[in-house]
């Protein structure tokens, strides 16, 4: 059975309110090379197109939407989302989609989203497919937004693993072709790469991350290492399930970190779950420690990781070799225990 067809297979439709947004927060992030608050808002959306007709992967973001959202309900999210601002100098905005998608959200509610948010923040993130993003998006964007920063899911820049791992079809010529225009209108670029997507190994993972970077480096302003985690309903999941996928070593993270230390963007890594057993993780002994010292080399509060050691490093080399010997992406601590 063909990949696309499988992982749309997994998913499974549910019932939300199309007036209620998902989630809001507040989480640290660096503004002008100083750590502020950001904030981050999640609306309710029909959702990704591409999820829709099949989908990443590692993408849960499905379960999360609405089967249709009209223009007056995202409108009542925004009117109540806005009374939980309170100071916050930056804000990340995200659809479990396309900013930029005029059939997720129509033109109008757009530029009223970004109005308020413009008058309320000096800085907005939205998010979106590269292949989607025009001029004319841009400058529109641009009326209402001092700084605007497009964030780009690129992933990966091996053609391979965008296909038959990722499952998605645009790489890093769409990627560059977007950076480029939002370059031009005055916009900066913020590009998502995975560490780990499934069927790779904990190596192959790390060097795929490693070299993307480097690709991805000078269509980027800032570089987003997203280790893997495990959502639901989907073919990550069900390979975990199986034994046959591990979610990557915080150790994996701080090697990526090290070894892109040499780039012009920004690079950083905020890991999902850190710690659990679906998002990175490492013995459970140290995990808090390395997430928080990841957090911090993000943040520019730490410019290595050289004071950092545990016993398990040591375990995370064996991993890493028993993959290679076993010729398998599969966990092979799974694999003995069952
Ligand atoms: S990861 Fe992004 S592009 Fe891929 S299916 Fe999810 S929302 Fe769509
Ligand atoms: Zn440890």
């Amino acid at each position: 059975m063909r990949l696309q067809q499988v992982v749309k297979e997994e998913r499974r439709p549910r019932d939300f309110d199309p007036r209620a947004y998902i989630s809001t927060w507040t989480e640290k992030d660096l503004l002008h090379g100083k750590v502020v608050d950001a904030w981050v808002i999640i609306f309710r959306t029909r959702g990704c197109y591409w999820a829709r007709a099949s989908g990443c992967s590692m993408c849960g973001y499905v379960n999360d939407v609405a089967q249709e959202v009209a223009p007056s309900d995202l409108l009542h999210q925004l009117d109540t989302v806005l009374a939980r601002h309170e100071s916050q100098p930056m804000v990340k905005v995200y659809t479990s989609g396309n900013f930029f998608d005029d059939h997720e959200v129509v033109p109008e509610v757009r530029n009223r989203i970004l109005s308020e948010l413009g008058d309320r923040c000096d800085k907005v993130i939205v998010e979106t497919l590269s292949h989607l993003l025009r001029r004319n998006h841009l400058e529109q964007a641009l009326e209402h937004v001092d700084e605007l920063e497009i964030a780009l899911g690129l992933e990966s820049t091996d053609e391979r693993v965008l296909r038959y791992a990722v499952n998605k079809v645009w790489g890093l010529k769409e990627h560059a072709q977007a950076a480029g225009l939002a370059r031009e209108a005055g916009a900066t670029v913020k590009t998502y790469l995975l560490l780990k997507p499934p069927f790779l190994t904990e190596r192959e993972s790390i060097e795929d991350a490693i070299r993307s970077s480097h690709d991805a480096d000078p269509h980027s302003d800032t570089i987003s290492i997203n280790p893997v985690n495990v959502q639901s309903r989907t073919i990550v999941d069900r390979l975990f399930r199986r034994g046959e996928y591990r979610p990557p070593w915080l150790w994996s993270v701080v090697e990526v970190l090290e070894r892109t230390r040499d780039l012009r963007a920004h690079v950083k890594s905020h890991p999902t779950a850190a710690g659990m057993a679906r998002g990175a993780h490492n013995c459970g002994k140290c995990d808090r420690r390395i997430a928080n010292a990841i957090e911090e080399f993000s943040l520019g509060l730490r410019r290595d990781f050289d004071d950092l050691s545990c016993d398990c490093k040591g375990v995370w080399r064996a991993y890493v070799a028993a993959q290679e010997f076993m010729l398998s992406p599969a966990d092979p601590f799974a694999t003995l225990e069952t």
